[in-house]
């Protein structure tokens, strides 16, 4: 048998991708996967949050907001017959939520917690440097708050919101949904910090990954786990894909969307390695981004949950290059540290642990690229694929389906049933709350 597509790599872009591909009748589909679950390398290890616009109004390149906006009216457009996506976009072009039990998204905010133009972190024994660095932050501010002012006003849905939304410079500027913060359970300057309501939500990723494999599978898609891809013979019609097991599986397309694994098959993807703290029980009640202009003290925390109760996940703007043991030791400690300083709650008898994800990227001139990413691989019909973020795998896949079909996908669901299915690893951070509970 020839299929018509096989994706490599089970992660979350490629089962975004097969799922949406497999919603074209008569299309056979597989995805090769080369561990023992699904869902299970940098899909697993990120924290749960997903983006709509809030950090991204922050960055200097508009086209990062853009792809945002870009990728709300798509889930609003292709997603919204899944029964527990809960995200919709109302008829005055707002985002709203439903509240629906399991939910692809949690109802819960992200709030912003934004250093001010008096902020220490701006300072320099330089009186010109500390100008600059007061300047330079001052637009930014101004931008991220116009910016969600725009979001908050504008409707979403106009054809050319995302180019309007991802332009907004100071014109919208107003103080209106400014906030004091309170140092409730975290070391706060109230004087030089302001808080914001984001836009951003925790996700429920294995719900959002099982959702897009039950559908897949419901129009006949195959994956196949312990599957490890070496290499891709071009023939005339179709491709030989030779396995590690040394069996071949033929077909007229492929996709590469394997995370790290692309580093075998391309040198046009660049990789850093970033940690994650996982605190039990959690130390704070809500998520939370700080944003201050020194990155190594801005710090993000979301909750998540396991059988009623809640932990921590933290994050931060530290990251190091792939396998530096040394500079990993020091961001371990550094992220300790700012925690414990941060965080009222934490101390280091509570359980905690460090873990650290790879980052996947487009190489760009950028220090970092957040886009996501189709390019061509050597051979005819042999693409790559990089989301940039989780968040980002929907816009990426409908882009996919685009570029081999030449036309929008359906958006009409077959009735299927949802299941949770075990082949799906849960997040890294779930696993390691639950394997401390039960050595308990
Ligand atoms: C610490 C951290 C935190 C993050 N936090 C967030 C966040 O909160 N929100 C967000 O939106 N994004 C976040 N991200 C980014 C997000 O996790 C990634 O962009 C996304 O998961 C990448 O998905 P993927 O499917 O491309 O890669 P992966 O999830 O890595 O999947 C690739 C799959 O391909 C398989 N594979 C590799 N080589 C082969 C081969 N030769 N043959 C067969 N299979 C192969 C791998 O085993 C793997 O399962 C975070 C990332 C990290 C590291």
């Amino acid at each position: 048998m020839i299929y018509d597509f096989c994706v490599v790599g089970g992660g979350i872009s490629g089962i975004a991708i097969a799922e949406i591909l497999s919603r074209k009748e008569k299309c056979n589909i597989c995805v090769l996967e080369k561990n023992s679950k699904l869902m299970s390398e940098s899909s697993a290890d990120q924290h749960g949050w997903f983006h709509l616009g809030s950090l991204y109004s922050f960055l200097e390149n508009p086209s990062y907001l853009k792809n945002l906006i870009k990728n709300i009216k798509i889930l609003n457009k292709y997603y919204k017959n899944f029964d527990r996506f809960n995200l919709f976009v109302d008829k005055f072009g707002k985002i709203n939520f439903k509240n629906i039990e399991d939910s692809w998204f949690s109802g819960s905010t992200v709030n912003y917690y934004v250093a001010s133009r008096n902020n220490p972190d701006l300072f320099s024994k330089n009186l010109l440097k500390k100008l600059i660095n007061i300047v330079d932050w001052e637009i930014k501010i101004k931008k991220f708050i116009s910016r969600h002012n725009k979001i908050n006003d504008y409707n979403i849905l106009f054809d050319n919101s995302e180019e309007i939304l991802s332009k907004t410079n100071f014109i919208n500027y107003n103080k209106k949904k400014i906030l004091k913060p309170t140092s409730d359970q975290i070391n706060i300057d109230t004087d030089t910090f302001f808080l914001m309501e984001g836009l951003d939500k925790p996700m429920r990723s294995k719900k959002i990954f099982s959702d897009l494999l039950s559908s897949f599978l419901f129009n006949k898609g195959e994956y196949f786990l312990n599957t490890k891809v070496l290499k891709v013979d071009n023939k005339n019609n179709y491709n030989e894909i030779i396995l590690e097991n040394k069996k071949i599986i033929k077909s007229k397309n492929v996709i590469f969307s394997c995370g790290y694994g692309l580093s075998e098959f391309t040198d046009q993807i660049s990789v850093v390695e970033s940690p994650l703290l996982t605190v039990y029980p959690s130390v704070f009640d809500g998520n939370l981004v700080k944003l201050t202009p020194n990155n190594d003290n801005t710090i993000n925390h979301f909750n998540h949950e396991i059988n009623g109760e809640f932990y921590s996940v933290i994050g931060s703007g530290l990251s190091c290059g792939l396998h530096d043991e040394n500079e990993k030791k020091r961001i371990e400690q550094k992220l300790i540290e700012i925690s414990k300083k941060f965080f009222l709650n934490f101390n280091i008898n509570k359980f905690h642990k460090i873990y650290f994800g790879k980052k996947v990227e487009f190489k760009s001139s950028e220090n970092r690229n957040y886009s996501y990413k189709i390019f061509k691989l050597s051979g005819k019909n042999n693409i790559a694929t990089i989301p940039g973020k989780f968040s980002m795998a929907f816009s990426l896949a409908v882009d996919v389906y685009k570029y081999f079909y030449n036309e929008d996908p359906t958006n009409n669901l077959k009735k299927f049933k949802y299941i949770d299915y075990k082949d799906v690893s849960a997040n890294k951070h779930y696993n390691i709350v639950e394997n401390y509970l039960s050595s308990l």
